[in-house]
Parts: structure tokens; sequence; C-alpha cells
């Protein structure tokens, strides 16, 4: 017999819900997608420009482990402009591939096997994994639609035990859209102080709020140096596939983490980080265009969704919402499998973010406003049949 040579461990790690839809709409035409969480946007010219014009020059080398420092002093100052938080770049900032390696290395940086690590339910669908493959464990709180997908503090506490050491914030969430409000973080702030843990805010959405202005658990009182920040570029300007992100946050965790990224990747692609520097210094307009057509899409999708029945929160921030399909009477796959096939529209099924995401679906509108009216016009045919469907079925009970 072969030996088996995969750990029982990546075995055991579930494929991502997202993926598998995928793999089903990668084979049919004609396909609305709603289901994808990268912006529509190719990168702004200035930003490619950037990089081309770097790569000319002959920046074609590796980095400091930590990353190019003036776009760590970028970082800094960025930031310092925004929150007034001054992070040292020297010491509290690195450099990494996407917010996807800083989450990595921030879990096994500080894990031991046995460590809990707290997050909401539903929630973006690398955490647990990512826990899991430190030698931690996640802990999940689910978060409902009647308390605004809030993560509240009692929730939290009710999950701590002696050996919880993280809690993973992400505001603004993917997939609820959900900002976590002031009052929310002030208390889950001090929570963390009460039981001595470490907050890791996934900020990758900061951009991209709407309504109110963002507000970081690291600004919260006596927070900065329990929080550590992961952010980076895919989202708000738009480079996914450049992979650039960075973490910053208190010197002993930062180098931790760098000590594992110098020997697992050594650093990010130089040609990422000089096109990052342009996106910081140069492009604010772009990414407030960007911003500003998102913007007009949620008002549409999120009125969409609410006329057809499929109720919806108004979301503070990303590109996703998250409406309730409950009025169908059919579970999160069902709908997203029925809808594919007799619609083509894709949308992601809540459950892909965790148990507590059933009865609802995830639309992305990172599309131009022609596919989302395209997508609602299906969505509302398919919803009307399924809704009468469900009525005609109770009725005859
Ligand atoms: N965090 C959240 C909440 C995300 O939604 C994503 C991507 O969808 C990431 C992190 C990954 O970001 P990056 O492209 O920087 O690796």
């Amino acid at each position: 017999m072969k030996r088996d040579f995969v750990s029982p461990l990546v075995k055991s790690l579930p494929p991502s819900g997202i993926r598998r839809f995928f793999d089903l709409v990668a084979e049919m035409d004609d396909v609305v997608s709603l289901g994808i969480g990268e912006p529509d946007f190719v990168t702004p010219w200035r930003i490619r420009e950037a990089a081309i014009h770097s790569l000319k020059q002959g920046y074609t080398m590796y980095t400091s482990n930590q990353g190019l420092p003036e776009l760590r002093k970028a970082i800094s100052d960025y930031w310092f402009e925004r929150r007034g938080i001054r992070y040292d770049y020297r010491r509290e900032i690195l450099i990494t591939v996407g917010v996807s390696e800083a989450l990595d290395l921030l879990m096994r940086a500080v894990l031991s096997p046995g460590d809990e690590v707290i997050m909401a339910e539903p929630s973006y669908v690398s955490y647990q994994p990512t826990v899991l493959l430190a030698g931690g464990v996640p802990r999940t709180v689910p978060t409902t639609l009647e308390d605004g997908f809030q993560l509240k503090a009692a929730a939290i506490e009710k999950v701590i035990t002696d050996r919880t050491k993280v809690i993973l914030l992400c505001s603004p969430n993917n997939p609820t859209g959900v900002t976590l409000q002031r009052e929310v973080l002030a208390d889950i702030a001090r929570l963390a102080v009460k039981y001595d843990l470490l907050v890791v805010a996934d900020e990758i959405y900061c951009e991209l709020v709407y309504d109110e202005d963002y507000v970081s658990i690291s600004q919260m009182p006596g927070m900065v140096d329990r929080v550590i920040v992961l952010n980076g570029f895919s989202k708000a300007f738009a480079m996914t596939g450049w992979r650039l992100g960075y973490a910053m946050g208190r010197e002993d965790v930062i180098a931790a983490m760098n000590k594992i990224h110098q020997y697992t990747m050594l650093c990010a692609s130089i040609t990422s980080q000089k096109a990052a520097l342009e996106a910081l210094r140069n492009g604010q307009r772009d990414r407030e265009d960007m911003h500003q057509q998102y913007s007009e899409r949620r008002r549409l999708i999120v009125h969409g969704l609410n006329e057809m029945g499929l109720d919806c929160l108004l979301p503070q921030g990303a590109f996703y919402v998250f409406p309730s399909i409950r009025a169908t009477g059919l579970d999160s796959e069902t709908f997203c499998e029925r809808l594919l096939k007799e619609e083509k529209v894709a949308v992601v099924p809540g459950t892909a973010f965790g148990a507590s995401g059933e009865g609802f679906v995830r639309c992305s509108y990172a599309a131009s406003i022609a596919e989302i009216q395209e997508a609602l016009t299906r969505m509302e045919r398919f919803v009307r049949r399924y809704r009468r469907g469900a009525c005609a079925s109770s009725e005859g009970v």
C-alpha cells in the first residue's frame, strides 16, 4: 500500500466553501457573479506605472526582511495622520505578503498548542484554519442579524477560559459588512485588559466604510500595546494580486512574526512594495473614486434585496451585503446552487463562513452597476418563484 504522506491536521481542514462553489461557476457561461471578494477595478494606473518604473530602474532584488524602510515610514506616517498613533517604523511594522501571511505569522508567533482564539461567526474563511494550523483552538461566538451582527463582550466573556490568548476582530466584517460600534469596541477592550488578552484587528476593509468615520480598537484607551493591527493594499487600492500587507503593533510580537517571516518568506516582493509606496503617497484620489463607486452600488443592492423580500442590513463597510434568505424557505447551500443553475447568478452560501451563516448568503457588490442590476433582476425572479412556492406549500399543510 502507498504510504500516506499528508498530515492528519491538514486532512482534517475542510475545503473552503467558497472555492468549491466557484468550481461550479467556472464551468458555466453567462453567469453574473456577486461572489468574488475582490475589487472589480484594475489597480490604478499611477500605481502600476510606479511598479513598471521600479523594474526599469533595476529594482529586482530582495528587500530587508521587515520590508523597505521608506514603505514602513510611509505606513507609519499614514496612520499617524489618520489615527494619531505613531508606530515606530524600525520596530513596530512588518511588511508581509498580504494580510493572509500576517495572520498566519501572528498565530504561529503567539500560540502554543491548545491556546484559544476567540472570533465572531460568521467570519472570514481563513481564520479558523490559520489558528488550527498554528496548533491553536478557534472558539467562535455566533452573531445574529437581530443584534446587527455585533460581537458583544458579554458573549465573548462566556467562552473565555484559562487557555484564551487572543481575540481576533474583523471590522468591517467579511461576510456581513458590519463595522463594530465604538461602545462594542470599548467593552471588548475592557475585557481584553481584564483577562490580559491580545487583540488582533484585521482592518483590511477599514478604508471602505461609508457613513461614519472608522474607529479602531487600537484607539481605545490603553490598547495600543495590546492590539496588533493587520492591514494591506488588496481592497482599498484594488491590489489583490500584488500580495502586500503589513502588521503594526508591539515590538515583541512584531519581532517574533519577523523571525518566522525571514525563514519562510524572506520578504515581500520589491515591485509590490514600490507600488504600495506610490499608493500611499499619491493614490488617495484613486482610492476615493473607487470608494464613491462602492458607496453607490451599496445603496442600489441593499434597496433591491430588501424590495424583493430578502431582509438585509445596510452594511457600514467592505463591499458585501448579507441578506437573509429565510423568506424563500431554502437553506443557504440550496439557495445558491439553485440560483446559479436556474438564473446563473453566483452568490456565496452564508455557511461558508460558519454554521451561524445558515439562512444568509453573501453578495459582493464589487461588480459594475449594470452587473448588479442584472443580478437583481434575475434574483427577483428567483425569489418570487420560491416565495410563492413557500406560501403554496405552507397553505397545503
Ligand atoms: N482578511 C479579510 C477579512 C479578507 O476578506 C481577506 C480577503 O478576502 C483577507 C484578509 C486577505 O487579504 P490579503 O489579500 O491582504 O491577503
